[in-house]
């Protein structure tokens, strides 16, 4: 088959119905974190456009709910189709864009289309409900509408998916959806995605791209009117803030909070340590530890924290990282030169706190080699703080209870996971582990298009994907009617 062109003029947002620059009179730079490359320079967003988009997508929407289940839904296999004509295209900018290596392109390439095609199913799944009634004559109806107008704001990690799994079921459900992408990653975290959407038919206006500076529109994209609910992924502060203005303002509305993680893996001392070393070392490495679900802290039963220790370092010397482009490269470029200052720090910080570094290496441009640190207690920075990026550090419990409580000692609580031989013990294990998610035997990365995704804690606030993204997307309207005369006490 013959390929298609790629999508032309990114440094257009579909802006209020159109493709036009943004009116800021201020660009955005997007650079590729490995070469330094200048990919696009883009006219930003301005709070006349923010207006105009917020409005616009408020009478689009209600044309495009009106439009029957099946309609909606084929415009999302629709979307999957383009999802798969345009893989490459989609990688390639993965990579150049975000840093992704191969290998966690596809992962991430594979998430998004899966969302897409979970939600091509929920138009039908939407359904409301007939309520028993205490009073005579009373028929009780529940509606399912959709919200309305959904603001979406997402990180520069996984973008393209992290966009997706909102934007998608959101549009599947009858809402229009106006995303504000992060600044390091506009295209993967939203204009592909609207062109996408574009060319499986979605009609002007329902969805629609800011790339603006936070410090511009980022509170008057939380506060306008229009939005009724603001899809949130990122760091906890900046979720803090959001859901302030979210409830503060002169507009309330509902927020989604998928926000920072401090994932404990936990190797107890019935594991099978090879096994546990292979998933260690994927759910710590992948996308160079830049994941909210990333592994965090390793907590090794002591009888097998000596022999987990070097089985788990001889894996990670072998690591080959450098240039994502390469398809054996499996550690690339943290995101940009800021974020690689903040790791050096930490490494600083875990020596100065007594950690013992047992890999390590200087970084070239902004790929950081990979970093494990020995001896390490709850009580310093790298176990205390998300750490986000390429270094873990390993402490070792007295007992599974000493295991779990370490695990609970963190503010944060969206995943986690335990290596035991005994799954029952490993159930049991989870169900004391405060966290929205646990994976026995498994790395603590996981995302299903139709299992429940979010966090406890501080965490976030609400689920993703499959009937919980209904209940994130729609809002429920008691309708009652009174066919016989009612008999009222005066
Ligand atoms: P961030 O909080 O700095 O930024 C996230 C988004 O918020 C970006 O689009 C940014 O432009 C925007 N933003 C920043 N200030 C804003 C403001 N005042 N008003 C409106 N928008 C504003 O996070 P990040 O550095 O892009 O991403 C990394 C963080 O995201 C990590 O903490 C990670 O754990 C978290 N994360 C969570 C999940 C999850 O599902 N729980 C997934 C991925 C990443």
């Amino acid at each position: 088959m013959k390929s298609k062109p790629r999508y032309q003029n990114l440094e257009l947002q579909p802006i209020a119905g159109q493709w036009r620059k943004g009116s800021a009179e201020r660009d955005l730079n997007v650079i590729d974190p490995f070469t330094g490359e200048l990919l696009l320079s883009l006219p930003m967003a301005s709070r006349e456009d923010l207006d105009q988009t917020y409005r616009t997508a408020q009478t689009a929407q209600v044309e495009w709910a009106a439009m029957g289940p099946t309609a909606r839904g084929d415009i999302m296999r629709r979307a999957v189709d383009i999802f798969d004509d345009r893989k490459e295209e989609i990688l390639d900018w993965l990579i150049r864009e975000s840093g992704s290596t191969r290998i966690k392109a596809e992962v991430e390439w594979a998430s998004a289309r899966a969302i897409t095609l979970e939600s091509a199913g929920l138009p039908g799944r939407a359904h409301g409900r007939i309520l028993p009634s205490d009073v005579p004559g009373k028929e009780s109806r529940v509606y399912r509408a959709p919200l309305g107008v959904v603001g979406v704001i997402s990180p520069w990690n996984f973008p393209l998916h992290l966009s997706a799994r909102s934007v998608s079921p959101a549009l599947a459900l009858g809402n229009a959806v106006v995303i504000k992408p992060a600044s390091d990653t506009p295209i993967t975290g939203g204009l592909l995605l609207a062109r996408i959407f574009e060319e499986a038919g979605l009609p002007q206006g329902v969805l629609s791209v800011l790339v603006g500076a936070g410090s511009d529109i980022g509170d008057a994209f939380v506060e306008h009117p229009v939005p009724s609910f603001i899809s949130f992924t990122g760091s906890t502060p900046v979720g803090r803030n959001i859901g302030r203005l979210a409830s503060g303002g002169t507009h309330l509305k509902r927020v989604a909070l998928e926000l920072g993680g401090n994932s404990p893996f936990v190797v107890l001392a019935d594991a099978d340590v090879e096994a546990a070393v292979n998933a260690a070392v994927v759910g710590k490495f992948l996308h160079q530890g830049q994941i909210c679900m990333a592994i965090n802290r390793i907590i090794v039963e002591a009888p097998l924290v000596e022999e987990f220790t070097q089985r788990f370092v001889a894996r990670v010397e072998a690591l080959p990282y450098g240039d994502p482009r390469l398809p054996g490269t499996v550690v690339g470029p943290v995101i940009n030169a800021k974020q690689l200052a903040g790791l050096k720090k930490k490494v600083s910080k875990a020596q100065q706190e007594g950690a013992e570094m047992l890999m390590g290496g200087e970084p070239q441009g902004n790929v950081m080699p990979p970093h494990v640190f020995g001896n390490v207690t709850a009580d310093m920075e790298i176990a205390r703080e998300e750490i986000f990026g390429p270094l873990v550090g390993i402490q070792s419990a007295r007992d599974a209870e000493h295991a779990l409580e370490l695990c609970n000692s963190s503010e944060y609580g969206l995943s986690s996971a335990v290596f035991t031989r005994d799954t029952s013990r490993g159930v049991q294990f989870a169900q004391r582990i405060r966290a929205g998610m646990t994976h026995i035997n498994d790395m603590p990365v996981n995302d299903e298009a139709n299992a429940p995704f979010g966090g406890e804690k501080n965490s976030g606030l609400g689920r993703f994907n499959g009937d919980w993204a209904i209940e994130e997307f729609t809002s429920d309207q008691w309708v009652t009617v009174q066919h016989a005369p009612r008999q009222y006490p005066f």
